[in-house]
């Protein structure tokens, strides 16, 4: 059992105000003269991929299930800015996860009207690839020897690290030395929540299902920080400059990989395919710059796929 610490949220109607800063303009509407420019991907700026219309897998049952549903589905984020953000007014997902995810089913001989996306929290992703409530999932999921007695990964993609979130004008957390005694939030069944409780006993640890609960209790003063990856937390920090900052450097490495359900080699090797091509081709870094490069964040080259063997 899993001791993830709960505590009752107060101040609700300011951290509902706090947390309208963290939404993007158009939403509120209040994109008025001299406001900063919006700084989430703009659809006109992302790249259209190909779709191989004369694919098919005949190996793998997920893709067989898809092509006879009409339509894949793909678990993502929907909280992560620049990675994985779901528009509350239109129901559209965006960022660099959901470019990902549609270059993959571009290539499986998916055009983008025939995927759907379905947000899945970080503690739930591998249910949802064992009971077949997903076809794959891409949402800043770090590959580890763990996980992969459960699912299957392709790639990796990208390589991030686990970094803290404070606030602005915190002075004394540097580093996760810091964190004695400290109130830090983080997501329940997430890598950097394990290694918190593991590595960092005196941090009094509070989990939640999303980052975006944790962002809201560390703006309403209810944490002293927020640990994940780098990634999601310069999003959110880019989102609110003035409130928050991410601190010190990465202490560990989180290699993004795509969810499979086990077993299905032949599309974990599909996907490991299709990554290189789009790799190679520019895809990858056009779909970079359209969206987390917009936190400010500098591309790192993705690193090379594992093709490990079936097992
Ligand atoms: N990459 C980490 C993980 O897979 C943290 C981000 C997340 O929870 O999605 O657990």
């Amino acid at each position: 059992m899993m001791s993830v610490r709960m505590p009752r949220r107060s101040g609700t109607r300011l951290a509902a105000l706090l947390l309208l800063a963290l939404l993007p303009l158009p939403v509120l509407g209040c994109g008025k003269e001299g406001s900063p420019p919006v700084k989430g991907p703009r659809p006109e700026t992302l790249p259209q991929y190909r779709v191989d219309r004369g694919f098919t897998l005949p190996d793998s049952p997920t893709w067989k299930k898809a092509k006879r549903r009409g339509h894949l589905v793909v678990g993502a984020k929907e909280d992560q800015p620049y990675m994985g953000e779901k528009d509350p007014a239109t129901g559209v997902y965006s960022g660099f996860d959901i470019e990902i995810a549609k270059m993959m089913s571009a290539s499986l001989g998916f055009a983008p009207k025939s995927v759907s996306f379905r947000t899945i929290a970080s503690a739930n992703r591998e249910t949802a690839l064992q009971n077949g409530q997903i076809d794959y999932y891409v949402g800043t999921y770090t590959i580890n020897d763990n996980r992969k007695k459960l699912v299957g990964f392709a790639g990796p993609y990208y390589m991030a690290g686990q970094s803290l979130l404070v606030r602005a004008g915190e002075k004394h957390i540097k580093g996760p030395r810091d964190l004695d005694g400290k109130r830090v939030c983080s997501a329940a069944g997430s890598t950097p929540y394990q290694r918190m409780r593991d590595d960092y006993p005196r941090v009094e640890l509070v989990g939640y299902d999303t980052y975006s609960v944790c962002v809201d209790n560390l703006l309403t003063y209810q944490v002293d920080a927020v640990t994940t990856d780098d990634t999601i937390l310069q999003g959110f920090a880019a989102k609110v400059p003035n409130e928050l900052k991410v601190v010190g450097a990465p202490f560990s490495k989180e290699p993004y990989g795509i969810g499979v359900p086990r077993g299905d080699n032949a599309l974990r090797l599909a996907l490991d395919d299709a990554l290189a091509v789009h790799e190679r081709n520019g895809d990858w870094q056009k779909a970079y710059d359209a969206t987390l490069g917009l936190s400010g964040r500098a591309a790192t080259p993705p690193p090379p796929i594992d093709r490990y063997p079936a097992s």
